[in-house]
């Protein structure tokens, strides 16, 4: 059987790696550039780390900052128009998933006539026919690993739906460790725990590849090594470092081989409770997990082990169950609630979360194990009440 692997076209890693940007904007023929970032990322001055060099070598920059956590798609409207108002020659992110997804988004859609609406995924009725502007994103979060995927995610009214386009992938992505280092202990939590979901899932995805099982497993062993000192010492430069490549290469492996059960029913707690992404994933990952377990024993045996266990002496049986109980573990150590209760929701909105995690039908085909309403319904229960 032969399989597709998709990479975004180059990438810059490690250790002040932003030192390659100009170099790389150099090879494009532009002079308008517009560097898409949030406002807090700007007050501290790291979007100047991005513009500063680029402004010294003559190039025209603008910065955009109208980019909120979990981006409705009102704010893709209004950032897209702006884009195709204004025509820049290129587009910069430089931020977590939030701003390099309407980065992607408005680079593409820049040559595109039409709202964002008509292009998402469950709704839209238009095609993505060209590239539109070159695209370079620089994340500062360990997380999302946007920086390697075609996806755009927008928040709806009460879910989340994506824009997706081989089109929407980088031409140079820039993952500098040296950018995380101001991250909050709660942001580095969720976003960390994110990357390891997207490890996890792509690993025990029907759709894992050998070339997608590597990334994903060197990912899992990077993230669960390093996510509780990044946490409690954000200046551990090594924690960060190893981070930010477990997040890049869990980008990788869940580009290739997708996500499944965790971000079906992780999507409407963010469009319904505007939970943030990775705090939803990492509430859902042990108990969607536990549930689908008995599907895919010997893939979690190998997350067991990549965790940095031994399951030597146990059975295929065991190692399952106890990697589900310390990915529990790993989630209570960075302090991340793990139950819905820990985050307000009340038990009345199981049934439509149900309803709206249901629709997430391209995303729920690649769990090893079928999830059908019911089953959904009863992981969100055991969720609530964390048993
Ligand atoms: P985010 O971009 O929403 O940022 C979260 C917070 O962290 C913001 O307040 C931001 O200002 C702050 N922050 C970011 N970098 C910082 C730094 N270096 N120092 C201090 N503060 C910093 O968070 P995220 O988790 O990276 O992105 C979430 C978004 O990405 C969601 O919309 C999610 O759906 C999407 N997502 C996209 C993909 C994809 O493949 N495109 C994959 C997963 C998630």
């Amino acid at each position: 059987m032969s399989e597709k692997i998709t990479f975004t076209p180059l990438s810059y890693t490690g250790w002040d790696s932003l030192a390659h940007l100009l170099e790389e904007v150099k090879r494009f023929d532009v002079k308008k550039i517009l560097v898409i970032t949030d406002p807090f990322l700007k007050d501290i001055g790291l979007t100047n780390k991005v513009v500063d060099p680029l402004e010294e070598a003559g190039y025209v920059t603008e910065i955009y900052t109208d980019v909120v956590p979990e981006p409705p798609l009102a704010i893709g409207e209004k950032l897209v128009a702006y884009t195709r108002e204004n025509l820049f020659d290129m587009v910069i992110g430089v931020g977590g998933g939030s701003a390099l997804d309407l980065t992607k988004l408005a680079g593409v859609l820049a040559s595109h006539e039409g709202k964002v609406e008509d292009y998402l995924n469950l709704t839209g009725t238009k095609k993505i026919t060209n590239k539109g502007l070159p695209k370079i994103l620089i994340p500062t979060t360990s997380g999302t690993g946007s920086e390697v995927t075609n996806i755009s995610v927008l928040s709806l009214e009460t879910t989340k739906d994506v824009v997706t386009h081989d089109y929407l992938l980088a031409d140079v992505a820039i993952v500098d460790p040296a950018l995380t280092i101001s991250l909050p202990p709660k942001v580095t939590a969720a976003t960390g725990v994110d990357a390891l979901t997207h490890a996890v899932e792509a690993y025990v995805s029907k759709n894992a590849s050998v070339v997608s099982d590597a990334l994903a497993l060197q990912a899992i062993r990077l993230i669960s090594n390093s996510i509780r000192t990044a946490v409690s010492n954000g200046q551990d430069k090594q924690a960060r470092t190893d981070m930010s490549y477990g997040s890049y290469l869990a980008g990788l492996a869940f580009f290739n081989a997708g996500v499944a059960g965790v971000h079906a029913l992780a999507y409407p707690l963010g469009g319904q409770f505007h939970i943030a992404h990775g705090d939803s994933n990492a509430v859902l990952l042990p108990y969607v997990m536990g549930y689908i377990r008995q599907s895919c024993e010997k893939r979690m045996k190998d997350i067991y082990d990549a965790m940095g266990f031994s399951s030597v002496n146990l059975s295929q049986e065991e190692a399952s169950y106890r990697c589900v109980g310390e990915l529990k573990r790993l989630v209570e150590d960075v302090n991340i609630p793990c139950t819905l209760k820990g985050f307000n929701i009340p038990e009345d909105a199981i049934e439509s979360l149900t309803n709206d995690a249901v629709e997430q039908k391209r995303i729920l085909a690649r769990s090893p194990m079928p999830l059908l309403k019911e089953d959904i319904y009863t992981i969100y229960k055991a969720t609530f009440d964390g048993i």
